[in-house]
């Protein structure tokens, strides 16, 4: 190190700050990076790694560079592939340094706390997660065990780019349903996490199959010291005395983790985040819980076909024209809502939108000429906008009067918008005046809805718009360039200094060009020039057939390739006079938008709140807009436990099928309808079902209308789904493993208040198994806690339906067909009763399976059934016959199936499976006692079988 250049000093000292980042370190015109960096970097970016000077150890030290101004191209990809950045900057002008120039890291750019656009994308918030919890890993067997019936666990998520910060706290047993659920519902680009649970390997691997990007913080005094330290440092930031007033009371986790990210913003950022809002206590319970799987099996943000966001519930309802109404309609449909008052505001504001088609299509046309304003005044506040985003800023403000007397208009309120008041645009004037052409139209149409004319008088709260968007109209031109440091942005008239400058250097400018007209008559070279190059400035240029007439006070400046270029004493004394003036006008512009920017971000805390309501009309207005695209109607919500549908429809099924699509009712009622166990043949539509009453009932909670023709809906607080068989063979888990995982938890954890989705549980293992397990679910989902839970039961174990007569709440629904000789017509129409039909050969021959199979398979069946009803005759009752998979192909032999099983059931052994299943205490066992209980039934199944 010792013989290190200074730079290179300078360089070992940055790395050492951030040892786990990649450094950029900008020497001129590049971001250069050394070593192990520079490899990585050329790696990655596929840019050249060349090496320059030696290392401490006398090897070539590697070496790789990006040009600064590509840096908006190069960084991102780094990001996005998980890597931390450091950006270690010029703190002062080269020019005027003294010897070696300062540098310093600026900012650690990291996937969590990204704000540049380039990096994050508009429909979705960027968050950064923290962690904590009470996993010790040194507890020894008992204690962790004691663990496994609940650990408590603190969470936060912060967006940088939009200010937004909240946390919760909550209790969270493994396989960590809950901390992977809010995983699912954020999908943070980021998590920090503490050192202890990182050590936790199913919690890891459970974020890591989340994709989640994770960095580990210590704690490195005890967890109380640690939460005091978080608690002081909250306090200071949003300047605050106590934080119980924002929720935080007895929640020692939840401030862990808020204090933690809120660290790691601050050290990443190295700047002051003024514009981050007080952080929010949630509670869990005052949403619509979608878990992990529910999300996706639902697919309310991606489809299961490709993770995409086509054939997804956000793509049908997402009519929004503004990036944080986008981001809001996402939150809202992650987070449905469980107060019926709430949701009915919601619904109301929905319908006043939905009957005002004049002025919902005028509040949306200024809503499309609305930018994103809460990340535009984030960058400003980081020093990262250029002009063109102050024009966005005051676009989006020219809107806001017209917006309000829209939202005043619809909603017939008195609020007199003072964002009106001190207008005097054109933009306003125009808006104002079409406003109030309108008025006398829409008298008629004013409307009811307690949410608008909340949202329009605090909007109308908002005084500041008019002054910001003068300021920027007086200094910003109009269609500025991207870049702030080559001039051009600033209106003349303005700034006297500036002008003046502008003026000398425009002077100047003149005189060149009469001073070229005044060298070629001098020298008689018609085709002379006068040039300008940033490396050597201004010259004359002469091509050589004329070189022989250069005068001789020409003084040799450069050769290029067909003539000289050369200046005179008189043209290098005009060349630093309009060099000073350019100069000193381009570090004049940077300095006034510098001070209008730092004006505009003064009112961050204003611009987020009003981007935050801007967003809610945005949504609200989707809704409506949804609604009438696709004949949706308004739900009623209320604290009962029914859910009445008439003529439900899938809400992306009925859009992509190629067929019509087919309507349904549902009817379910705690007393006589709380379990309705659907069967019918494969593809017959159950599963569709079952995943649109669940839809519907996530998009009335959330606030939107719903395909039915009426919707009645006692809120529902959680949803759980167990729908198809998905390996998870990278997790090294079966399909069967995964399925049983996922049915514990929902044993576990469901409620009366929840709906349970199930579809062909059992079917990942033999039928033997797969029959007992399932019939097991049903009686114990009926009989929890003595009043059950609402559940769809999807199956094509027959032999299930018998349970209506033993089980009060439980109902028995098919999907009927019409046989029509070997074919098989759906009609997609749900009905009361049972079917006694699988019709598995059916569907194997629609699905094109060789005639020759089918017909074998039924053979095949009947020989194994010929065979183990024989065998039972010769040795009387004593084993049960073989069932195999094989059967479900048999269309003719459904009613053996039953006999089969029904058999196979009262085999001794088997009534002492069954009662231990009932006594099973299932609320009170960990996943793992679940899954080695099921494995000694498997073992006991097969020892029976094999008797
Ligand atoms: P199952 O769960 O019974 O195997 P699915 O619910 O997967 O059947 O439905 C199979 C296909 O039938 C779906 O992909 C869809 O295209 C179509 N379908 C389902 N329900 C309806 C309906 N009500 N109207 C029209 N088509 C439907």
């Amino acid at each position: 190190m010792s013989q290190a250049t200074p730079a290179m000093k300078q360089y070992y000292a940055a790395k050492e700050e951030c040892p786990d980042a990649l450094v950029f370190f900008r020497m001129g015109d590049f971001y250069e990076s050394f070593g192990d960096d520079a490899k990585t970097i050329a790696r990655e970016l596929e840019i050249t790694l060349t090496n320059r000077g030696k290392t401490e150890d006398g090897k070539q030290m590697p070496l790789a560079g990006i040009p600064y101004h590509a840096i908006d191209n190069y960084l991102p990809r780094l990001v996005k592939k998980g890597y931390k950045v450091a950006i270690c900057e010029q703190l002062e002008d080269p020019k005027k340094a003294k010897g070696i120039v300062k540098r310093g890291i600026v900012r650690v750019v990291t996937p969590g706390t990204a704000i540049d656009s380039s990096i994050i994308t508009d429909a979705a918030n960027n968050y950064l997660m923290a962690l904590a919890g009470s996993f010790n890993p040194d507890s020894d067997k008992k204690k962790s065990k004691a663990n496994d019936n609940g650990e408590v666990f603190g969470i936060s998520f912060l967006d940088i780019s939009t200010g937004e910060f909240f946390g919760t706290q909550f209790e969270d047993s493994a396989p960590y349903e809950k901390v992977i659920s809010e995983v699912a519902r954020y999908k943070p680009s980021e998590c920090i996490i503490q050192e202890t649970l990182a050590q936790n390997e199913l919690l890891m691997k459970r974020l890591a199959e989340n994709k989640v990007k994770i960095e580990s913080f210590s704690c490195s005094k005890s967890v109380s010291a640690e939460v005091e330290k978080c608690e002081s440092d909250l306090l200071k930031q949003f300047k605050i005395s106590t934080l119980e007033g924002l929720g935080f009371s007895g929640v020692d986790y939840a401030v862990l983790a808020c204090g933690k990210t809120l660290d790691y913003a601050l050290k990443t950022q190295m700047r002051e985040l003024d514009h981050i809002q007080p952080v929010q206590f949630y509670s869990m319970s005052k949403n619509l819980i979608l878990d992990s799987m529910t999300l996706r099996n639902l697919e309310i943000i991606k489809n299961t076909r490709d993770d995409g966001e086509n054939y997804s519930l956000i793509r049908v309802l997402d009519k929004t024209k503004t990036p944080p109404g986008s981001r809001l309609l996402r939150n809202w449909l992650l987070r449905p809502l469980v107060d019926p008052a709430e949701i009915t505001e919601r619904l109301n504001a929905v319908s006043a939108l939905k009957e005002n088609s004049l002025s919902r299509y005028d509040l949306r046309q200024h809503l499309s000429n609305i930018s994103d304003i809460e990340r535009l005044v984030s960058r400003m506040i980081y020093g990262n906008s250029n002009a063109r985003d102050l024009i966005s800023m005051r676009n989006s403000l020219f809107e806001l009067p017209g917006l309000c007397a829209e939202l005043s208009q619809l909603c017939g309120s008195k609020a007199n918008p003072k964002t009106n008041q001190k207008a005097d645009s054109k933009a306003n004037q125009k808006t104002d005046s079409k406003a109030n052409q309108k008025a006398d139209s829409k008298t008629n149409s004013r409307t009811e809805s307690a949410l608008l004319s909340e949202i329009c008088d605090e909007i109308s709260q908002f005084d500041f718009t008019a002054e910001l968007s003068d300021l920027i109209s007086k200094t910003i031109v109009d269609e500025p360039p991207i870049t702030v440091r080559e001039g051009r942005m600033i209106q003349p008239g303005y700034s006297a200094e500036l002008d003046e400058l502008r003026n000398a250097s425009g002077d100047s400018k003149e005189w060149i060009a009469a001073f070229q007209t005044q060298e070629r008559e001098r020298t008689g070279i018609k085709n002379l020039k006068v040039g300008y190059n940033k490396v050597f400035g201004y010259f004359i240029e002469v091509t050589n057939a004329n070189k022989h007439l250069v005068p001789e006070n020409y003084i040799r400046k450069q050769t290029v390739a067909n003539g000289e270029r050369y200046f005179t004493p008189e043209l290098k004394e005009r060349e630093s006079l309009i060099l000073t003036a350019d100069d000193k006008s381009v570090a004049l512009e940077y300095e006034i938008f510098r001070e209008v920017t730092e004006h505009v971000s003064s009112y961050a805390k204003e611009i987020q709140a009003m981007a935050h309501l801007i967003g809610k009309i945005d949504v609200l207005c989707s809704f409506a807009e949804a609604a009438i695209e696709n004949n949706y109607v308004c739900p009623q919500l209320d604290d009962s436990l029914d859910i009445l549908i008439r003529d439900g429809r899938h809400p992306i099924v009925e859009k992509t099928t190629e067929e019509a699509f087919v309507p349904n009712d549902t009817e379910m009622d705690p007393v006589e309808n709380q379990f309705l166990l659907i069967t019918g043949p494969n593809m017959a539509g159950k599963s569709t079902y079952m995943r649109q009453i669940a839809m519907i009932i996530v998009m009335a909670q959330a606030g939107s209308f719903v395909p039915a023709s009426h919707a009645k809906i006692g809120v529902v607080d959680r949803i759980f789904t167990r729908i198809g068989a998905h390996d998870d063979l990278a997790g090294g888990k079966s399909t069967f493993m995964v399925e049983m995982v996922e049915l514990a938890n929902i044993l576990n954890n469901s409620g009366e208040r929840n709906l349970i989705l199930l579809d062909e549980i059992g079917r990942g293992t033999s039928t033997y198994d797969g029959y007992s397990i399932a019939k097991a679910v049903v009686e114990y989902i009926h009989n929890k806690d003595k009043k059950g839970v609402r559940t769809l039961f999807a199956t094509h174990y027959h032999q299930l339906t018998a349970l209506e007569n033993k089980l009060k709440r439980l109902k028995n629904f098919h999907i009927a067909v019409r046989e029509t000789g070997n074919d098989l017509v759906f009609l997609r129409k749900i009905v009361p009763g049972a079917t006694d039909k699988s019709y598995g050969i059916h569907v194997a021959r629609l699905a094109g399976v060789p005639e020759k199979v089918n017909e074998r398979a039924a053979e095949i069946l009947k020989e194994i059934e010929n065979e183990s009803l024989a065998e039972d005759e010769s040795r009387g009752k004593k084993r049960t016959a073989r069932y195999t998979q094989l059967l479900l192909f048999d269309p003719e032999n459904a009613g053996a199936e039953e006999r089969i099983v029904e058999k196979f059931v009262e085999h001794p052994e088997i009534e002492e499976l069954k009662s231990e299943f009932k006594d099973l205490d299932v609320n009170h066992m960990t996943p793992m006692q679940a899954l080695l209980k099921l494995e000694e039934v498997k073992e006991k199944l097969r020892r029976l079988e094999k008797e």
